[in-house]
């Protein structure tokens, strides 16, 4: 019934601040005053995943981790449980495929944007056992990647930023938020044809950012026409030509594609008559631009 993203820089607090959290719900679900369907709070994290911090050393090894927390969570996903995802959740496409998870299975949701200065990370990992610590590499350029996120998205939000100088946790708005907040609705391509311009820029980036990652994952240099997986509940396919493809000529596409469409966004024209920005519909827009492009 509800899900909980924690997101921040490697030992910035998380999971002290997610055990503050669980422990704020646990009571409220405990009192006897309650009466709703939550039964029990779950934590999902690298640790109890047994993933390694070793697993962000490289970008390559991270892909298999996020997709172990991927799977889990949607297993996990009920409707008398509370599910905290504890990870860096660094990735904004990341945190958007999570919310497109939700949303299918009408969970409430919020992020907790848990924040500590980069100073403070490196001191705290100091103060980690052996085996829990991130090197001074990967947790540098964690930090460079982190993705911050916004309470402008509508897969951030609503956002609950917990500052290292706060002793402890908004517990009673992030319920709130968990049981009264509004349910995302499961289809919301139906209703994004009268998005507002940020959002459906939003929409174009995200779009075409996750289509060229799974072209980039699915391509294997043979052509033809392949599966593309571009939120759990969008499946498309592209004709690939039988030649390597590279992620510079596909990011060369995804700017022009997004100039092309932005401009009709910003000036709010139309195509004889409305626009559909769904997702759903500026994926294929781009897969056929893509079709078209790369087989020149
Ligand atoms: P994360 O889950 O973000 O990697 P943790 O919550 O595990 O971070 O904390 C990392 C380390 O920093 C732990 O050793 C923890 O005890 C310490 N730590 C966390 N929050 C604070 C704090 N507010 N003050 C001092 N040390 C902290
Ligand atoms: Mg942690």
């Amino acid at each position: 019934m509800a899900f909980i993203t924690i997101s921040g820089f490697p030992s910035s607090g998380k999971s002290t601040r997610t055990q503050q959290i669980k422990a704020h719900l646990e009571a409220k679900i405990k009192n006897p005053e309650y009466s709703g369907p939550l039964k029990q709070v779950i934590v999902l994290s690298d640790d109890s995943l047994g993933i390694s911090r070793t697993a962000y050393d490289d970008s390559r090894a991270e892909k298999p981790a996020r997709g172990t927390l991927f799977t889990t969570l949607q297993r996990q996903m009920n409707a008398d449980t509370v599910l905290i995802v504890d990870s860096l959740n660094y990735i904004k496409g990341f945190r958007y495929q999570m919310y497109c998870a939700a949303r299918e299975m009408k969970l409430r949701m919020c992020t907790v944007y848990v924040v500590a200065t980069p100073e403070l990370c490196h001191q705290w990992n100091l103060t980690r056992p052996d085996d829990g610590k991130y090197s001074d590499k990967t947790l540098n350029g964690l930090i460079m990647r982190y993705e911050e996120p916004s309470s402008m998205v509508r897969w951030d939000s609503p956002l609950f930023t917990v500052l290292w100088t706060e002793g402890g946790v908004p517990g009673d708005q992030i319920w709130d938020a968990i049981t009264e907040g509004n349910v995302k609705p499961p289809n919301a391509s139906t209703l994004q044809s009268v998005k507002a311009p940020s959002d459906a820029l939003h929409c174009l980036e995200q779009t075409t950012t996750s289509i060229v990652s799974a072209v980039m994952t699915e391509s294997q240099g043979f052509g033809g026409p392949v599966a593309l997986s571009v939120t759990p509940s969008l499946q498309l396919q592209i004709n690939l030509p039988s030649r390597h493809i590279t992620l510079s000529e596909l990011q060369r596409y995804k700017r022009q594609f997004i100039t092309i469409h932005k401009k009709a966004i910003t000036l709010g024209s139309t195509e004889k008559g409305a626009v559909d920005w769904s997702e759903e519909s500026v994926a294929h827009k781009f897969v056929t631009f893509l079709e078209e492009h790369l087989k020149a």
